[in-house]
């Protein structure tokens, strides 16, 4: 009985608060079945990746401090926790998160600051927050803010704030905090839950437990055998996300045949894709039968977006509204963005006789995106034929601004002729523009798939 109380106040002195494993998964008193982040939370305890107070409180509302997210993040990606002492002068080796945040920084997840504090009691606002998962989950975001931000947010991590900012200098709370981290872990937590498996492995161990997160204390969904083929979507820490057949999870690594280059995460995601309708705002473009080109080439191009959305792709429209805009500011948009392809939209116009569909690009000698914007401009003709089945004019040599003056493939696709009482009929009903749309959207996939990339599950 002594021995026993001696034991509980050893374990109340050295247990920091958020340290214990005390408030088991999804049981916290102040976070309820109907709490926003109930489900993220869980999750993270489920792992002991968070914890609650011993008296079994989570503080969601609590602001995070930087000691607690190298813990949670260390235990995310399974470093070592091990208490000892660290670099820093205000990091003494009794502090709960010392091992985290000694290991974060030799992973180069986490740093400290140039007078050799640590400084774990400061808050994490935003910003750092996304910098942090970035460099956790080994985003490509250009070591900056915005990158980090961006990298959250294309991949369904997080959303920017009511007010459309990304509210960087924020304080996080632990509620947020858990979001994010438990859908960088888990991408079925995401807001679009779509990852691209690009890497394939083999299994070297009899049986490999595939668990629902990245550690031994997730339950079991499956097991796979040895030399099972397993596809890769993402590493976190020293597990990876992987899928074969329909058993999907996470597996340790150190069984697969070949290391996981965690930096490889979805391919997929560091792509741009531009998609640019064309005229708007005080040029409508060509008119034919109380038909504006302006209309059905936005229309179009949301529609393409609306696909887009449920990839792992980046992708932007240098218009969503109807608004002027000049060839310049097109290229503008497409270069700012870092555009890995760009697409124009177009409808023609002629004689009323003319009719059918061709896409251009720009073909020059020095042009080194020559041969790429002649496959994208084919494979996005060959859909286009497939879905309006309207005259085929070909895959053709143009000299046009957009085309010609950006620095990646481009492409610009006339889907026929507003004039043309047959060709109208497509480029007037919205049932036919969904097809367009989708068939500009299978152009793109057939090309990355012809590039190399595995977009097999986005069809
Ligand atoms: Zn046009």
């Amino acid at each position: 009985m002594r021995k026993m109380v001696l034991g509980m106040l050893l374990v109340l002195l050295c247990l920091p608060f958020y340290g214990t494993t005390a408030g088991a998964a999804g049981s916290f008193k102040d976070v309820s079945t109907g709490h926003r982040a109930y489900k993220e939370i869980s999750y993270l305890a489920e792992g002991e990746i968070v914890s609650g107070s011993l008296t079994g409180y989570f503080y969601p509302d609590k602001i995070v401090t930087r000691g607690e997210a190298a813990a949670m993040i260390g235990r995310s990606l399974n470093l070592n926790g091990t208490k000892r002492s660290t670099q820093f002068s205000d990091v003494g080796s009794q502090y709960f998160a010392s091992g985290y945040i000694q290991s974060a920084v030799e992973a180069n997840v986490l740093s400290g600051y140039k007078d050799g504090t640590f400084k774990p009691d400061k808050p994490v606002n935003r910003g750092e927050m996304a910098v942090l998962i970035s460099k956790a989950f080994k985003y490509n975001f250009g070591g900056t803010l915005s990158g980090a931000a961006n990298a959250l947010i294309t991949r369904g991590i997080s959303q920017g704030m009511a007010d459309g900012s990304f509210g960087t200098d924020k304080d996080i709370i632990r509620a947020d905090f858990s979001v994010f981290l438990a859908r960088a872990i888990n991408y079925k937590l995401r807001l679009t839950p779509v990852v691209s498996y690009d890497m394939e492995r083999t299994v070297t161990v009899d049986s490999l437990n595939v668990r629902t997160g990245p550690s031994t204390l997730y339950p079991r969904t499956g097991a796979l055998s040895r030399g099972t083929k397993v596809e890769v979507a993402y590493a976190v820490g020293s597990w990876a996300f992987i899928k074969s057949g329909n058993i999907e999870g996470l597996v340790h690594s150190s069984y697969l045949n070949a290391p996981i280059n965690a930096g490889n995460e979805s391919i997929l995601s560091q792509k741009m894709i531009v998609i640019d309708p064309g005229h708007g705002g005080t040029d409508p473009g060509a008119m034919a039968y109380g038909l504006e080109e302006e209309d059905v080439v936005l229309d179009t191009a949301l529609k393409v977006k609306a696909l887009l959305a449920k990839t792992p792709f980046q992708y932007k429209l240098t218009r969503e509204t109807d608004k002027t805009l000049s060839l310049n500011q097109r290229v503008a948009i497409a270069k700012e963005a870092n555009a890995d392809i760009f697409i124009s939209i177009h409808a023609n116009a002629f004689n009323g006789s003319a009719n059918g569909t061709e896409t251009y690009y720009y073909s020059a000698y020095e042009n080194p995106n020559t041969a790429d914007s002649k496959l994208l401009a084919t494979k996005i003709q060959n859909r286009l034929l497939a879905a309006w089945n309207l005259y085929d004019r070909g895959v053709k040599h143009g000299n046009f601004h957009v085309i010609r003056e950006n620095t990646m493939p481009a492409v610009l696709a006339e889907l026929g002729f507003i004039d043309n009482k047959k060709d109208n009929e497509k480029l007037a009903s919205a049932a036919w523009r969904q097809e367009a749309a989708k068939a500009i959207y299978w152009g793109i996939l057939d090309y990355y798939k012809e590039k190399g990339l595995d977009v097999s599950n986005l069809y």
